[in-house]
């Protein structure tokens, strides 16, 4: 138990996974804990004073899986010394701790996802004495060896970090309280598990000598870092922790890198999520995300690479063009695609196994596989050149330099190399000649004993006599009961089968000695002929991990030529005006599940940045009128030559508007990736941020407090958008009561189209904020057109321009077969209640409301708020006849006033 307690220590929060025998073993409370996750039994020793639960060690991998998904750090103890020679107690050591973020066993990692550990560094005085300034943090993937490093503001720390997906963050311990403020909300957030590592760790002289000590340089310097920032203390105390958790040389890490907000659009969490990029909003699966739509990926190298880069869309045109050609050219030749995704299918995870390479983890079948994808590399590039294309032989040089060390590795190593390092087999004939000798003993061996079971067969006439052998006995000579009385004396009898007895002899003896230390000599050699293989091949590290990623890149890009002619996507063009113009748009989701049933719509907005409208001009107003007042028989086509800034949508439930802002986002953001997208045409200007909010009635999972979120996050887009911005708002302000809702939706799309002037698309159920179009040049009106089709209502799911018809909820109500009296008390609650609210003017309500009183809105002022305000604003002093004159005059406009 006193070893126990010191790796305990050793191990810290871990759960210490104690090997005894058979056994991993975790004692006292870790026992209780084990129990209660993994639903395994709670035993004791010491007449019950010791809590104790087991593993067996066959099954570690599938326990260790659960407690890391539960959040848990594992050290793993192993015994280091021979129970059989140990004397005393049987030495044991900490090989490794198991953490979230640092998973690199295959059976612990999803192919699928990348496993990122992130430490965040925001100097504790800094933030007391002077509010937040700027915070740094920085991400590692271990089983790629990529380290980023990102400044930002503190407010948009959560955000980012969201996109970088952590499963663990190491937080520095925050000074006399232990736990960091942000803790709470990076776990819910972020869901990643928190790790304390003491502030030391964060220490930019450390940080320093830790990272030019990991990459055997004098200065950071030649990484283009001037000077230690937050962001490179993140990183210093990045690898002391995985230096903590490995506990061996890591040889695969690379120079860390600077992520800048700028170079790539901005989505936020909330952005994230609504448009389903990567989990579905209800369920939260992978199926019919944006993710899934456009996934033509062979391979998990591609596949972790495309969730990046469609969270990470680009802002340079430059590299997204680079992509787009890339996509061109394997559009156009159907032959070379095939062969580079055929050959990425079969090539296996490169990056990954480089990855243990790196940590000395490999075992022969997986070093065989690297080989073997590393000999492929020839048949890409071959397919690459013959695109002809500069990008495609840019491409192909990153797959350069790596033939020779591929053929070294199948030479030396067996094809069915085995996965176990200790128990031969493992390399080919011929690759060393000591080895090939000792090998031979074993085969020649064979002949021997054929020869031999000949040779005792004619010595003692005993025709069934069979040389066998057993783990226990080794070789034996096998008699069969009739046959006993004919055995020679030299036989010493050794054990009893059924219906038979077996016998050794001296000779038989002398030759298994032989064999026996020939075969385990061989193993010997083998293993440590392999731990110089793995070193020599770990030296091409650098130069597979290039090879690694230009082959997810080009399996994003293969798929995505691929899906481009299959689906008969279009190549986005990017201009320098700040629209967004669609042709026949198709949402990527549907489109991929409806085909031919989808019903594709055109989108036109062009960003109107502040100072270039002018408000409220008639002209624009009559073109809009026209359409709300006889919508045309056949929908018409939206004309680009009056594209507005805002769009609003208006229509019945079900009629496809959320489908339609959502598309014109996806769109957007695809367009940034370099994807081709499901449009006949698309063009638009760079946009720096997408922002999207879906409004509480459309988003039942998020519980309590509903219209306080979508406020906040209201609140936000109007902060942080640019005219640059996308904005797309489904249905905001409808969690509160009608006229709070309909002031705030009037209020937001003022602002956005008067004050930043973004491009932007809102689908409200408000039918009066239509009339904005009527007084904002920037904002037009668009609904979904609807059909009536015998007794039944036909959403055409086509977009036109106008404002929905109001009265459409009574037609449904009619359609479905409300009953009649029902149906005229509704019809005349409606003009009452229409009359209402046009009480003063034949224009609508708002916009008059609104040119009456110089544009300052007062939307639903009561008589009684007038008389509080005139009260208010009387002198002190009054004569007792102007009093009561006011007070008559009160009083009857509170009879008389509504
Ligand atoms: P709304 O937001 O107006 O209530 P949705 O956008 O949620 O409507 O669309 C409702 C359903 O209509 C979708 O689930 C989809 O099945 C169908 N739909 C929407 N747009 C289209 C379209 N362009 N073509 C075909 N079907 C569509
Ligand atoms: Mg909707």
């Amino acid at each position: 138990m006193r070893q126990y307690w010191e790796q305990r220590q050793q191990a810290g929060d871990a759960l210490l996974l104690f090997r005894m025998g058979d056994f991993y073993e975790l004692f006292y409370d870790q026992a209780e804990t084990a129990a209660r996750v993994l639903g395994i039994t709670l035993t004791s020793r010491d007449s019950g004073k010791t809590p104790l639960a087991g593993i067996p060690y066959h099954a570690l991998q599938s326990y260790l899986r659960r407690l890391i998904r539960a959040g848990y750090r594992v050290a793993i103890s192993e015994q280091i010394e021979d129970p059989k020679e140990a004397k005393g107690v049987v030495k044991r050591a900490i090989m490794r701790i198991v953490t979230p973020g640092t998973l690199t066993d295959d059976s612990l990692l999803d192919r699928t996802q990348r496993n990122v550990l992130a430490a965040v560094c925001e100097a504790a005085a800094d933030r007391l004495r002077t509010g937040p300034a700027e915070v740094g943090f920085a991400t590692l993937e271990l089983s790629s060896g990529e380290i980023f490093v990102q400044l930002c503001g503190p407010e948009r720390l959560v955000d980012d970090l969201c996109r970088a997906t952590p499963a663990e963050i190491v937080l520095a311990e925050w000074e006399g309280v232990g736990r960091h403020p942000l803790e709470a909300e990076l776990r819910e957030r972020v869901g990643a598990a928190i790790t304390y590592r003491s502030p030391a760790d964060f220490n930019p002289h450390r940080a320093e000598q830790l990272l030019t000590e990991q990459f055997e340089v004098r200065g950071l310097i030649g990484f283009g870092f001037e000077k230690i920032d937050a962001s490179l203390q993140a990183a210093g105390a990045l690898l002391a922790y995985v230096r903590e958790t490995q506990r061996g040389a890591i040889r695969h890490l690379r120079p860390p890198r600077r992520v800048n907000a700028d170079d790539y659009l901005v989505l936020d969490q909330t952005t994230l999520r609504s448009l389903e990029i990567e989990r579905t909003m209800r369920g939260g699966g992978r199926a019919g995300t944006l993710l899934a739509a456009v996934d033509g990926t062979r391979n998990p190298m591609g596949v972790r690479l495309l969730r990046q880069w469609l969270c990470y869309p680009l802002r340079d045109p430059a590299r997204i063009v680079q992509r787009q050609e890339l996509i061109e050219a394997l559009r156009r030749d159907d032959g070379r695609r095939a062969a580079v995704r055929a050959a990425l299918g079969e090539m296996g995870d490169v990056e990954r196994m480089v990855a243990r390479l790196g940590l000395q983890r490999s075992h022969p079948r997986e070093l065989r596989c690297l080989g073997e994808a590393l000999l492929a590399l020839a048949g890409v590039r071959a397919a690459l050149r013959d695109l002809q294309h500069e990008q495609a032989d840019a491409l192909a040089e990153r797959l350069e330099g790596l033939d020779e060390i591929g053929q070294q590795l199948c030479a030396a190593l067996r094809p069915d190399a085995p996965v176990a390092l200790k128990e031969g087999s493992i390399f080919a004939e011929g690759y060393h000649a000591e080895l090939d000798r000792l090998l031979a003993i074993g085969r020649d061996g064979q002949t021997w004993l054929a020869e031999y079971q000949a040779r005792e067969v004619q010595r003692t006439g005993i025709a069934s006599l069979k040389v066998g052998f057993n783990k226990i006995f080794g070789y034996y000579i096998e008699v069969t009961n009739p046959n006993r009385d004919r055995v020679p004396p030299e036989y010493v009898r050794k054990q009893t089968v059924k219906n038979a007895e077996r016998y050794l002899t001296d000779e038989l003896k002398r030759y298994e000695a032989e064999v026996l230390t020939a075969e385990s000599r061989a193993n010997e050699l083998e293993y440590e002929l392999f731990g110089q293989l793995r070193d020599q091949t770990a030296a091409h590290i650098p130069r597979m991990q290039q090879a690694a990623a230009a082959l997810a890149a080009l399996d994003v890009l293969a798929g995505w030529a691929e899906l481009a002619l299959r689906r008969n996507w279009c190549r986005p063009e990017f201009v320098d005006e700040p629209v967004l113009e669609i042709d026949a748009g198709r949402h990527p989701v549907l489109d991929a599940t409806m085909g031919e049933a989808f019903v594709a719509n055109e989108t036109r907005l062009a960003a109107r940045p502040k100072g270039s409208r002018d408000q409220g001009s008639e002209g624009s107003r009559q073109e809009d009128d026209a359409g709300v007042a006889d919508r045309p028989a056949e929908p018409r086509s939206l004309d680009p030559s009056i594209a507005r800034s805002l769009a609003l949508i208006t229509g019945p439930n079900m009629a496809g508007k959320s489908t339609y802002i959502r598309q014109a986002a996806l769109l957007s953001l695809l367009a940034h990736c370099g994807c081709w997208v499901p449009a006949k045409r698309m063009r638009l200007g760079v946009v720096d941020r997408i922002f999207t909010r879906v409004g509480a009635s459309d988003e039942l999972a998020r519980g309590q407090s509903t219209f306080m979120v979508e406020m906040l996050e209201a609140a936000n887009i109007l902060h942080n958008a640019s005219p640059h911005s996308l904005v797309i708002l489904d249905e905001i302000g409808r969690g509160t009561s009608t006229f709070d809702g309909l002031s705030l939706a009037w209020a937001v799309t003022e602002y956005l189209a008067t004050r930043i002037g973004c491009r932007t698309l809102f689908a409200t159920h408000y039918h009066e904020v239509t009339e904005l179009a009527d007084l904002l040049d920037g904002v037009c009106n668009l609904n979904v057109a609807v059909r009536e089709y015998e007794d039944r209502v036909v959403f055409l799911h086509r977009i036109v321009p106008g404002a929905a018809d109001r009265s459409y909820g009574l037609h449904v109500a009619k359609l479905a077969g409300l009953p009649r009296e029902v149906l005229e008390r509704a019809h005349a609650v409606l003009i009452e209640l229409e009359k209402t609210f046009a009480r003063e003017s034949q224009r609508p309500v708002l916009a008059a409301a609104q040119r009456r009183r110089q544009r300052q809105l007062r939307l639903f002022e009561e008589p009684e708020e007038a008389i509080v305000r005139e009260l208010r604003d009387l002198p002190a002093e009054l004569e007792p006849q102007r009093a009561l004159e006011l007070i008559r005059r009160w009083r009857g406009a509170l009879a008389g006033g509504r």
